[in-house]
C-alpha cells in the first residue's frame, strides 16, 4: 500500500508532553499520542471502494492481510503516530468539559488528487480520554455508523465517510437498554474519513479553560487548513470563519430536514467544524413524520433532539461556538448578527427546500401557508414520510381528485383517514393543483425534479437492524445488498421495491428499529 501520507494536524498543533496512555486531563494540547490495541482476529467485512479510491488505496490493497491490520489498529505504518483529539462540549445543555476522542484514533492524514483527508478509526481502544469506558465500539453501533454515512453521502447529505468495517475479534461488554442486562458482543472497528474530525467542542475547551494561546493557535491552523479561501487569520477572518460555519451548519440541518434525519445526539462535541454530518449513534431516519420524534431513548423524557427541534439546536449550538470563539474577536455584535442571520436564513433554506419538495421552481408568497398546511395534514395520522414525497411526484395537474389516491400507501392506518381528515386532505391538493397552475413544468418534468430531493431509499430503522441480526450470526451479505442499495438513493431500482415500503409492523416497537439507547 502507497499512501501520500501528511501529517498537518501533529506538526502544526500542540502535542500532549506525557506519552503514558493513561485516563487524565490534558492541558494545553490539541491532541495525544496513542498506540491502537492489539486485537485477538481482525476480519474485514466491508470496505467502500469508492472512499479508497479517493485516498489513491487499489482494489488489490483492500485484500491484502495488512490492509486488514492497519485499518483496525494491528498494524502502525512507519512514519506515521497515531494520536486522540482533545475536545470538551456541551451534553444535553450542560457544559460537560473535558471528553476527547475516547475510542477514535487518527492514523494519519491522505493527500490525494490535492484532496486532504484525516483517517480515523472508531473502537480501537482506550486513549487518554476514554474517562470511564473502554474505548471500543461493538458491531451494532458499526454497522449502523458504516451504513449511515455512506447512504448520507450519496443523499447528498454533508457527512463524514468510512472506509472499512472490520471485527476487532474481541468481545465488549455492553448494557444495551441501561437496565442492568450486561452482555459480551462483538467488537468492531470502523475506519472514518473526514477533511477534519474538529468539533465545536474542540474550540470551547480553549476556551473554558482560558487558554487563549491554544484557542488562536488551532484556530489559525483550522483557518489556515480548511478554509484559506478567507485568507489569512485575522479578526475579521474569524468572523468571517464564525459565519461560514454558521452557514455551513444551517445547510446541512436543512438537509437532514429534507430527507428525514434525526441525528439523536446534537451535542456539542457532535457538530463538526466543517458542517458535516458526524458521529452516528442512536440517529434514526422519521417514517411517521413526525416533528416530536426522537430515536433517542435517553433523551426520551425532554426530547431535546427531535426531529423539529433540530435547527433551534443548530442554532444553540452556534451560540456555544460564538461564545468559543469571543476571546478572540472582543467584539459581540458581529457574532450576534451572524446568529440572528441564522434565524432569517433558516426560514428562507427551510421553505425553499419544502418547495422543492413539492416540486415548485418559483416562489409564491403563499407558499407557506402551503407548506403549513401540508405539515398539518401530515401529523393528522401516521404517515410515512419518504414514501408521501415520493409518491407525490406521481401527481398529474388538473387531477387533484385523485391526489388522495397518489399518496395513500403512505398511510400507517388507512382506517384511520376519517371523512374529516379525507376532506382535509382533498383540500390541501386542490391548492396544491392552484398552485402548480403557476408552475411551467409539464408532469415529467416536474416528477424528475421531485424524484431528485425525494429520495426513494434511505436506511430505515429496521433494514440496518436486519443488518446488524444477520451480521450477529455472522451473515454480511445484507450489509453489502443495503451498501449497493443506498448508493443509488434517488433511482428507480425495480429489483428493490421491497425496501420502498412502510416500516413492518413487527419493528414497531423493536429495540434497535425505533428506539436506541447511547450504549455502542
Ligand atoms: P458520543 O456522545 O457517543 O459522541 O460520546 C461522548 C464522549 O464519550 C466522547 O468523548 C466519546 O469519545 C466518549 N465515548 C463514547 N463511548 C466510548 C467508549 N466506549 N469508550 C471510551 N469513550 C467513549
Ligand atoms: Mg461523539
Amino acid at each position: 500500500m502507497k499512501l501520500n501520507i501528511k501529517h498537518t494536524f501533529t506538526l502544526e498543533l500542540p502535542a500532549d508532553p506525557i506519552i503514558e496512555n493513561s485516563r487524565r486531563q490534558v492541558e494545553n494540547a490539541c491532541f495525544s499520542y496513542v498506540t491502537p490495541k492489539q486485537t485477538k482476529s481482525p476480519k474485514l467485512i466491508h470496505a467502500s471502494k469508492a472512499m479508497s479510491e479517493t485516498l489513491g488505496i487499489s482494489k488489490e490493497d483492500i485484500k491484502t492481510e495488512q490492509f486488514t491490520k492497519v485499518f483496525t489498529g494491528n498494524e502502525v505504518l512507519t512514519n506515521t503516530k497515531p494520536y486522540a483529539m482533545c475536545y470538551g462540549g456541551h451534553q444535553f445543555g450542560n457544559w460537560a468539559g473535558q471528553l476527547g476522542d475516547g475510542r477514535a484514533i487518527n492514523l494519519f492524514e491522505i493527500e490525494h488528487d490535492n484532496t486532504q483527508w484525516v483517517v480515523q478509526l472508531k473502537g480501537a481502544g482506550e486513549t487518554p480520554y476514554s474517562r470511564t469506558a473502554d474505548g471500543l465500539a461493538v458491531l451494532r453501533s458499526s454497522i449502523r455508523e458504516y451504513l449511515c454515512s455512506e447512504a448520507m453521502h450519496y443523499l447528498g447529505v454533508p457527512t463524514t465517510r468510512v472506509l472499512s468495517l472490520a471485527l476487532s475479534g474481541d468481545e465488549v461488554m455492553r448494557d444495551m437498554l441501561y437496565d442492568g442486562n450486561s452482555a459480551y458482543e462483538k467488537g468492531a472497528i470502523v475506519t472514518r474519513v473526514s477533511p477534519s474530525f474538529l468539533r465545536f467542542g474542540s474550540f470551547e475547551i480553549f476556551a473554558a479553560r482560558q487558554d487563549h494561546k491554544t484557542l488562536k493557535t488551532l484556530v489559525d491552523y483550522t483557518i489556515n487548513t480548511h478554509f484559506s479561501h478567507l485568507g489569512e487569520p485575522s479578526i475579521e477572518n474569524y468572523i468571517k470563519f464564525f459565519s461560514e460555519v454558521s452557514l455551513r451548519t444551517l445547510d446541512m440541518i436543512i438537509h437532514w430536514q429534507r430527507v428525514g434525519f434525526v441525528h439523536g445526539v446534537m451535542n456539542t462535541d457532535n457538530m463538526s467544524i466543517l458542517g458535516l454530518t458526524i458521529d452516528y449513534g442512536p440517529y434514526g431516519w422519521l417514517e411517521d413524520f413526525d416533528f416530536g420524534w426522537t430515536p433517542n431513548t435517553t433523551d426520551s423524557q425532554h426530547k431535546r433532539y427531535r426531529f423539529g427541534n433540530q435547527p433551534n439546536i443548530g442554532l444553540w449550538n452556534l451560540y456555544q461556538l460564538a461564545n468559543a470563539l469571543y476571546p478572540l474577536i472582543e467584539d459581540i455584535e458581529p457574532l450576534e448578527t451572524i446568529l440572528e442571520a441564522y434565524k432569517i436564513d433558516f426560514e428562507k433554506k427551510s421553505l425553499k427546500m419544502m418547495s422543492s419538495k413539492l416540486g415548485f421552481e418559483t416562489d409564491d408568497d403563499k407558499d407557506n401557508l402551503l407548506v403549513l398546511a401540508l405539515e398539518d395534514a401530515l401529523l393528522l395520522t401516521e404517515t410515512d414520510m419518504t414514501l408521501f414525497f415520493r409518491n407525490l411526484s406521481n401527481f398529474k395537474k388538473g387531477d387533484a381528485k385523485k391526489g388522495l389516491e397518489i399518496v395513500k400507501d403512505a398511510f400507517y392506518n388507512p382506517n384511520e383517514v376519517s371523512d374529516a381528515i379525507a376532506q382535509q386532505w382533498r383540500d390541501w391538493f386542490e391548492s396544491y393543483d392552484s398552485r402548480l397552475a403557476k408552475e411551467s413544468l409539464s408532469d415529467v418534468e416536474r416528477k424528475a425534479k421531485m424524484n431528485a430531493v425525494n429520495p426513494k431509499y434511505v436506511l430505515r430503522n429496521y433494514m440496518a437492524q436486519l443488518a446488524i441480526d444477520a451480521a450477529n450470526k455472522n451473515d454480511y451479505g445484507l450489509i453489502d445488498e443495503l451498501f449497493q442499495l443506498l448508493k443509488q438513493p434517488y433511482d428507480e431500482q425495480p429489483e428493490n421495491e421491497k425496501w420502498f415500503a412502510k416500516r413492518p409492523d413487527w419493528a414497531r416497537h423493536k429495540v434497535g428499529c425505533s428506539m436506541l439507547s447511547c450504549s455502542s
